[in-house]
């Protein structure tokens, strides 16, 4: 049994879905969807983009856009969070040329857009692609921002490559040395490169030493005065249950690993670098990576 579920206006219902998939799994189960029903195509341009679906911008920011484009929405009748409506309109006044895409004249395109594109149902992709068409005839697009951050390659031979950031527990950190009281240390035991917290003197009185000193960046600071450096420590705690880091075990697709170093080179080679990773011959990062056969 495949059961449908969505999102929407359910209140008066009380959530049918969760009934529907109760009842369901009282006869054995049900299989779903996997993802998210109404936005998967945001969610995967913002996991690919930016690394995460925590991006966005809040209503009061369209106070400074010059253009906003509503497609396919119509916040007037779909409210879509508190006071859009409100935060259009003082756009507008703003100076903001706000244009709607939409089959439907609907409230929003009649009572703030100054322009209603009356696309014809269903062909939203057809239209995006030709506007990409005629910015690319025209130079209009950001090149470098393209080569960056979207995918490589000429249609329908194109690849992305994605690359995490951790701490690599390096096999000369030198963040170790770089720290004025000693609170990065390299464990003997297994080679994982640990903060002491404790020990820690704080972002403002040492001026990130370890973050300054590290080529990745890895030591990172919370927003609060005074923070003290955390990151990637391997996930000591699972480490000693003998567990893998959760970066492992959560890799939808099982690229990465992790281990002793010298039986992931047996594992996978002795190849250092990778398309937007350059090996430091000063730290000497403990990874190795294994090109795509
Ligand atoms: S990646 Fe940076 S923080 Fe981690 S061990 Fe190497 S130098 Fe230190
Ligand atoms: S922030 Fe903490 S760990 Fe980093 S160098 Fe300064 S004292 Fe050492």
């Amino acid at each position: 049994m495949f059961l449908a579920t969505g999102g929407g206006y359910l209140a008066s219902l009380h959530n049918g879905g969760l009934a529907a998939s109760r009842l369901l799994a009282q006869f054995g189960g049900y299989v779903t969807h996997y993802g998210n029903i109404s936005s998967e195509g945001a969610v995967w341009a913002s996991l690919t983009q930016y690394g995460s679906v925590m991006v966005g911008h809040s209503r009061e920011d369209m106070l400074n856009s010059r253009m906003i484009l509503l497609w396919g929405w119509d916040p007037a009748r779909m409210i879509s969070g508190t006071n859009t409506r409100y935060h259009l309109i003082k756009a507008k006044e703003n100076g903001a040329r706000i244009i709607a895409v939409d089959p439907r004249y609907h409230d929003t395109a009649a009572t703030v857009a100054q322009e209603w594109i009356p696309i014809r149902p269903g062909t939203d992709t057809a239209m995006m692609i030709a506007m990409a068409n005629v910015m690319i005839k025209a130079g209009l697009q950001d090149q470098a921002f393209l080569d960056k951050y979207t995918e490589k390659g000429t249609f329908p031979e194109v690849s992305v490559s994605f690359l995490i950031g951790p701490c690599w527990h390096c096999l000369e950190p030198v963040c170790v040395p770089a720290c004025p009281v000693g609170a990065i240390t390299k464990r003997e035991a297994d080679g994982i490169v640990v903060v002491d917290p404790a020990a820690c003197l704080g972002n403002e009185v040492c001026d990130e030493k370890c973050r300054k000193a590290c080529p990745y960046q890895a030591p990172q600071f919370g927003p609060q005065p005074g923070a003290r450096m955390g990151k990637c420590n391997y996930c000591l705690d699972r480490f000693q249950q003998g567990k893998l880091p959760n970066c492992i075990e959560a890799c939808p697709v099982r690229a990465l690993d992790a281990g002793p170093f010298g039986k992931l080179e047996e594992r996978y080679g002795t190849i250092r670098e990778a398309e937007g990773f350059k090996v430091s011959t000063r730290t000497r990062p403990a990874v190795v990576f294994k090109p795509k056969g």
